[in-house]
């Protein structure tokens, strides 16, 4: 029988020849065995039994051909809310929590309603949520299956202040907003980073809009001033070179006080708005 010590040398040896992390080696184990990971520190001479040799092996296996941890794990951590993700989401990336601190920074923290077009598992709206219980979130999503899991994400973190609409883009809002928020679909159909990593196995309805790649912030640049409040924010997270083009949309559509701000590795990632 192998040891944890064993299971996890060998899987790091397969998992660094694709150039994956070690880490992840340890966390398909700690799943495999339904332990938390601290457990594979504390017990490395253990000997798994023969069916969770197979499901670990049945994983790495998978990992090796290249789907992603997080759909593996059926998680992934966003704003430390563990959040369940599958295929029908896409998995939530750590630059989106620019888009969280930029909107708990520009609006005030007394009640506000916002919008999160194209939720997904959620991540945005349940972020907010989280941090500010005083505020009505309203998240839609075009797509039902993505609907089903953030409301499953909703129900797991018990966060009774975020209502989830299905429809395309600003169509199931209503009432005036403070403001609205989206990580749309951004990359052009052509983009080489779709048949790349993680986007292969993601959404296609999720990364990309088709072949003009901003098209989506068009649509919702044109009309998000109707549900707005005078002074309500519109935020967007887009590709590192959109900026520019991004705040030409913006200030056509009659946005003021435009911003751009960079992720943590330096790249644009965040652009706002404020309506009039
Ligand atoms: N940031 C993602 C990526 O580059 C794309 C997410 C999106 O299209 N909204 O993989």
């Amino acid at each position: 029988m192998q040891t944890v010590k064993e299971l996890l040398r060998q899987a790091q040896q397969k998992l660094a020849a694709n150039n994956v992390a070690a880490l992840e080696s340890e966390l398909l184990l700690a799943y495999a065995l339904q332990v938390e990971r601290t457990f594979l520190y504390a017990n490395p001479e253990s000997s798994p039994n023969r069916t969770q040799v197979d499901i670990f092996s049945r994983l790495l296996q998978r990992r090796l051909e290249g789907e992603p941890v997080a759909y593996l794990l059926g998680q992934q951590e966003f704003w430390s809310l563990a959040l369940k993700v599958t295929p029908d989401t896409l998995i939530p990336r750590p630059e989106t929590e620019l888009l969280v601190e930029t909107t708990l920074e520009l609006l005030s923290a007394n009640p506000c309603r916002v919008a999160d077009l194209g939720t997904g598992s959620g991540a945005i709206a349940l972020a907010l949520a989280s941090v500010r219980p005083n505020w009505e979130l309203l998240a839609t999503d075009i797509s039902q299956p993505a609907l089903q899991v953030a409301e499953e994400n909703r129900e797991q973190h018990q966060l009774k202040n975020v209502s989830f609409k299905h429809g395309s883009w600003l169509e199931a809002l209503d009432g005036v907003l403070d403001a609205i928020i989206s990580n749309p679909p951004y990359l052009a159909a052509s983009d080489q980073h779709l048949q790349a990593g993680d986007c292969r196995f993601e959404p296609e309805l999720a990364l990309t809009p088709g072949v003009d790649s901003l098209v989506s912030f068009r649509i919702i640049s044109a009309s998000a001033s109707k549900h707005l409040k005078a002074s309500g924010w519109l935020l967007f997270e887009h590709g590192l070179d959109q900026a520019d083009q991004l705040q030409s949309i913006l200030k056509a559509a009659g946005f003021v006080n435009i911003q751009t701000r960079k992720d943590l590795a330096g790249h644009d990632r965040v652009t706002v708005g404020q309506n009039p």
